[in-house]
Parts: structure tokens; C-alpha cells; sequence
């Protein structure tokens, strides 16, 4: 089977691990320290606080954005449920965006109408969430200028976005969103097995996340309320969590760091194999937002299901049988039973769903061989059998 994602793990990742493993810190400690460094200089952003996942990332995101009762955030519903959870474990209620039909991300023009109507409404949102979805930005110039006209939050979840730019600049550095949050799961960009990390140039919210991420407890006199009653002493000041990464995972992540440029620049050069190779077969290619250079976690095609012999969901299982291990990013997050039972409906954002009843994500990752992609291209091809009388029929 050649898997849609897998992580790429060196001798040099063994031994870094096994270093850390030997040292006198295993939970979090100076290594998890310089693996926040490391990522905010590659960045360019201030402050960096390592998490165990960016789900952890999301949740103390949203609090250090003020999310609770009474607040809505809103995100895009081509995503993984995380982007929405993040409101409902703050008591928030969720919204969703609907996508661009070509760049598959958060549509501004939506978003833009969607404000309007919410500000007669009185029901503004505190938090955009906004995905880069397959590691590309959305359109952070204008969503970052209705932020400003609306006044909510806005994080990035770049879950799949480590090592990309947008506008010129890395993903990350703040220059258009609040908080950025990364992922480094198996699956994504670099990882340290779970792990996560959040990013911000506020140095207000970096505090508040870093004492969100450890129970709320400061050892730091300049934050405490109380004179100090000794060495021992410290206080929790806010109701936080324990979502510590370990030493362990940050001595991955750094010996993963060193490699990133390799990484982004091997699933670049895929990307744009596929993009040659795929040429002329009745699908849609991923489309380029304009300013952003994308560190393509996925590369997800549009089958043109109407002129197709057979059905989205028949191809999807014949190539899993053929051994091609496709995926499908994502079910959008409305649809979810969850979601559902909280008051949403299929047509509700149609754009998401037509998108879900023609996409598939191909395999992708830097291990990843050009004999291997050639044999996708060519399962997938054998499999896109076109109906011509169907397309003369219509226009008949
Ligand atoms: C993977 C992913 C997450 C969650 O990441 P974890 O580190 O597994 O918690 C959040 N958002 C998106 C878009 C993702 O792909």
C-alpha cells in the first residue's frame, strides 16, 4: 500500500530522542525550549509555547482570545473537527464559512457577507478560525482586513502549513493572523508523535498561553499576587491544563526542524509532478491562492463526476484496492452527527459539500518515490473512464 501521509524518521531522530531520554529532563524542560525557539525563529514570529497537540493548541488559543459562553467562533467546514471543538470546549457556539470552489479554503466574499448580516444581528464573532487547508493560506490579506472592520480574533490553523509562506513572509510570523497553531502529527509537515505549538507576537497572549498549557500555575514572581512564602513556592493564578509536550517529543522536533526545507521542498516538487502528470484527465487540479507559497501536506483533486462512468465513492475504493492508500479531506464538519444534532443541515454550506462529493487526497509525503507517484497516477487514470454521449446528450 503506498499511504496517503507518512512520517520520514532518521537515524539522526533516533539518536536525538535517546539523547534527551539520557539527559536529567524527559518532560518538559530546556529542550522543549529550544524547539520553541528554533520554531519561532524559523518563523519569524515572537513567541512560540509547545503543546502535546495542536488540538491542545486550539483550545488555549481560543481562551487566551477571551472565547467563552455566550461567543461564537467561526471557522471553515473543510477541516478536521478540531478547528470547530476548539469553541465548544470554551462553551462557545460554532459557525461555519463556507469555501472558495477553487482554492478550497474559507471564502472571504462569504465571510464579508456573513459579518454584514451578523453585525445587524448582533451576533459578531470573537474568533475566525482559518485553516490552510493542505498547507496553504487562505486569503489572509482580506479575512485579516475584516478583522480589523469586525473586530474578532483571528488564528490560523496551520496544522498542515509548517514551512510555508504567505504574502512573502512565513506562516507563523503574525503579520496577518493573532495566533498561529501547528500540528506535528505523524501525518503532517515535521512531527514529534503528538505535539503541537502556538505562535502569536503578543506578548500578552504568549504569557497567557503559557500558563494556560501547565494548570494555570506561574513560578515567575513578576505574576504572582502573593509575596513569595519561599522556594517551593508557586501560584496558580487561572484555571489552566496540563498540555505539556515532552523533552522526548521536543528532541524529535528539532532533529525534524533541521530537516523542514527538505521536506517542503520534496512535496513541492511531487505537487508539481502530479500537476504535469495529471494533465488532461477530467479532474480539478488544487488551484493557487495567490501570494501563498504552499507546503502542500495534501494534494487533493475534484474527480468531474458528472462525465464519469462511475461513482466518486466506486473510484475511492477501487484504488484502495489497488493498493493506492487515497483519503478524503474532509467530511465537511457540519454534516458530523455532533454538528447536526446542535442545529445544522445538509445545504447548508454547499460549496463544502459539493467539494466532499468529488474530492480525493492523493498520497503524498517526502518519502515518497516518482516511481511510486507515477503507479497512482497510473491506478487513478485506469479509473476515470469518461461517458462522452452523456456530456452530447446535455447539449443536445
Ligand atoms: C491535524 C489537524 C488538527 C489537529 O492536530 P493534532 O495535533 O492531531 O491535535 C487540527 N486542525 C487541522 C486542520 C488538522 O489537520
Amino acid at each position: 500500500m503506498i499511504p496517503y501521509s507518512r512520517q520520514n524518521i532518521e537515524q539522526s531522530d533516533i539518536d536525538a530522542v535517546l539523547e534527551v531520554l539520557q539527559s536529567d529532563w524527559l518532560t518538559q524542560g530546556p529542550t522543549v525550549e529550544r524547539f520553541e525557539q528554533a520554531v519561532a525563529q524559523r518563523c519569524a514570529a515572537g513567541y512560540a509555547v509547545a503543546v502535546c497537540n495542536a488540538t491542545a493548541g486550539l483550545h488555549i488559543a481560543c481562551l487566551a482570545a477571551g472565547l467563552g459562553e455566550g461567543d461564537w467562533l467561526w471557522t471553515s467546514p473543510n477541516s478536521f473537527v478540531a478547528s470547530a471543538n476548539c469553541a465548544r470546549y470554551c462553551g462557545a457556539e460554532v459557525d461555519f464559512v463556507d469555501i472558495d470552489p477553487l482554492t478550497w479554503n474559507l471564502d472571504p466574499r462569504a465571510l464579508k457577507v456573513k459579518l454584514q448580516q451578523a453585525e445587524r444581528d448582533g451576533r459578531l464573532p470573537k474568533v475566525l478560525v482559518a485553516v490552510a487547508f493542505a498547507g496553504q493560506s487562505a486569503d489572509m490579506r482580506a479575512i485579516a482586513a475584516l478583522a480589523k472592520r469586525y473586530g474578532f480574533v483571528l488564528i490560523e490553523d496551520a496544522a498542515h502549513a509548517l514551512g510555508a509562506s504567505y504574502a512573502g513572509v512565513p506562516v507563523g510570523c503574525g503579520e496577518f493572523a493573532d495566533m498561529t497553531v501547528f500540528s506535528f502529527h505523524p501525518v503532517k509537515i515535521i512531527t514529534t508523535a503528538e505535539g503541537g505549538m502556538v505562535l502569536t507576537n503578543r506578548p500578552q497572549l504568549a504569557e497567557r498561553l503559557r500558563l494556560l498549557r501547565s494548570h494555570g500555575v506561574t513560578r515567575d514572581p513578576q505574576q504572582m499576587l502573593d509575596a513569595s512564602h519561599g522556594d517551593w513556592y508557586y501560584e496558580q493564578l487561572i484555571l489552566g491544563f496540563n498540555y505539556r509536550m515532552t523533552d522526548l517529543q521536543a528532541g524529535l522536533g528539532l532533529s525534524q526542524l533541521a530537516r523542514l526545507e527538505r521536506f517542503v521542498e520534496r512535496r513541492r516538487a511531487l505537487a508539481a509532478r502530479y500537476a504535469q502528470l495529471l494533465q488532461g484527465l477530467p479532474l480539478s487540479l488544487p488551484s493557487a491562492q495567490p501570494e501563498a507559497n504552499s507546503a502542500w501536506h495534501l494534494y487533493v483533486v475534484r474527480l468531474h463526476t458528472e462525465r464519469l462512468a462511475t461513482s466518486h465513492r466506486q473510484i475511492f475504493q477501487a484504488l484502495r484496492q489497488a493498493g493506492i492508500g487515497v483519503n478524503l479531506h474532509y467530511i465537511p464538519i457540519h454534516l458530523q452527527p455532533y454538528y447536526r444534532e446542535r442545529g445544522f443541515a445538509l445545504g447548508d454550506f454547499p460549496e463544502a459539500e459539493h467539494y466532499y462529493s468529488q474530492a480525493i487526497s492523493l498520497p503524498l509525503y517526502p518519502g515518497m518515490s516518482d516511481a511510486q507517484q507515477d503507479e497512482v497516477v497510473a491506478r487513478l487514470s485506469e479509473q476515470l473512464v469518461v461517458l462522452p454521449q452523456r456530456q452530447e446528450a446535455a447539449n443536445a
